[in-house]
């Protein structure tokens, strides 16, 4: 019987992981994509406090030999399951089924990708996920941004006062997001508003060139000079396991506030996949030191 079962090694869990063993817990992390999670593609991070520069790659791994030197146990399967019984918990995976006193779902989110031509060889070479993470590698550059929720609009506005233009492109006429962050769009001279447009494809070899853009209505073609294009379309939490075990928000995010508890006694959330605003490093941080140390007082209480 494990202490504190985690699902997920990105920086959320394996943080939670390194805080569950020093409060003495016996701790697993289960992993089933890649160690370290989404920061692992980033070539570099530059804004986690104390650390100037370094690789997403590199980050993850030191995070992992961390916890690793502090007695964590690392699964790397997929779960598929996790059940209660009497009073603790069944995490089931490809290897077979751990119980545990608590769980913590630390699963992240995926980014919307636009399956266009050129996204994926361009990922990490101007084509970018995360305007807060990425945006000051495009200082007094030319940028696009694409979407029309809140996301693209706050991210937008924080890349127009960063670099030299921001062109925002929406497949619609009507934006998703507040009309009030529309506004403050419009009132900037560097920001221009294309709408119904769709990307087509994106253009570059090594370093982003442009991109084709589409008129939704006439489906005329016009070519995009940009040097980064950030690709806010919207995230989806991996929380589609958990929504029989505790309660999600309409969004697919776990319904938890700051304390990291989610609506099951002894189940708590760390990361991306909690419903929140701010998603880095940082904050994947945080939830996961509070989400540890309230299993540990959840194991302390009852068991
Ligand atoms: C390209 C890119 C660049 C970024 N750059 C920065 C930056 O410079 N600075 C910054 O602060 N933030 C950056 N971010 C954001 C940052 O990476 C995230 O906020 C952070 O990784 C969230 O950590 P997490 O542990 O909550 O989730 P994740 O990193 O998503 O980790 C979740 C882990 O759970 C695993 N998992 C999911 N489902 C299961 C399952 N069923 N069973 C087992 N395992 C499962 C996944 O494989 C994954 O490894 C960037 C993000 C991207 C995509």
């Amino acid at each position: 019987m494990k202490d504190i079962t985690i699902i997920g090694g990105g920086c959320a869990g394996l943080t939670a992981a390194v805080y569950g063993a020093r409060a003495g817990k016996d701790v697993l992390v289960l992993e089933g994509g890649v160690l370290g999670g989404q920061i692992s593609y980033s070539p570099r991070v530059e804004n986690y406090p104390s650390i100037q520069s370094i690789s997403g790659a590199d980050f993850s791994e030191q995070l992992y030999e961390q916890a690793l030197s502090l007695g964590v146990s690392v699964e790397f399967t997929e779960v598929t399951e996790v059940k209660e019984k009497d009073n603790h918990f069944v995490v089931v995976t490809g290897q077979g089924e751990f119980e545990t006193r608590t769980v913590v779902i630390a699963t992240g989110v995926k980014h919307r990708a636009l399956d266009i031509d050129g996204e994926k060889a361009m990922a990490g070479h101007g084509v970018s996920y995360c305007a807060t993470c990425d945006g000051a590698f495009f200082r007094n550059q030319k940028v696009a941004v694409v979407g029309g929720g809140n996301t693209a609009l706050l991210g937008a506005e924080y890349l127009s006062s960063i670099c030299d233009h921001v062109t925002l492109i929406h497949r619609r006429d009507a934006f998703r997001g507040e009309e009030a962050l529309v506004k403050r769009l419009r009132e900037k001279d560097n920001v221009t508003l294309m709408t119904p447009y769709v990307v087509t494809k994106i253009e570059g070899e090594g370093a982003l060139k442009g991109a084709i853009v589409k008129n939704v209505k006439d489906e005329s073609e016009t070519s995009l000079d940009v040097s980064g294009i950030f690709v806010l379309a919207g995230q989806i939490p991996n929380n589609d396991l958990f929504k029989d075990l505790v309660k999600l928000t309409e969004g697919g995010f776990i319904d938890a506030k700051e304390d990291c508890k989610t609506s099951r006694p002894g189940i708590f959330v760390a990361g991306d996949c909690r419903e929140k605003t701010v998603r880095q490093l940082t904050t994947a941080a945080a939830d996961g030191t509070v989400a540890a140390l309230a299993a540990s007082s959840y194991i302390d209480e009852n068991f």
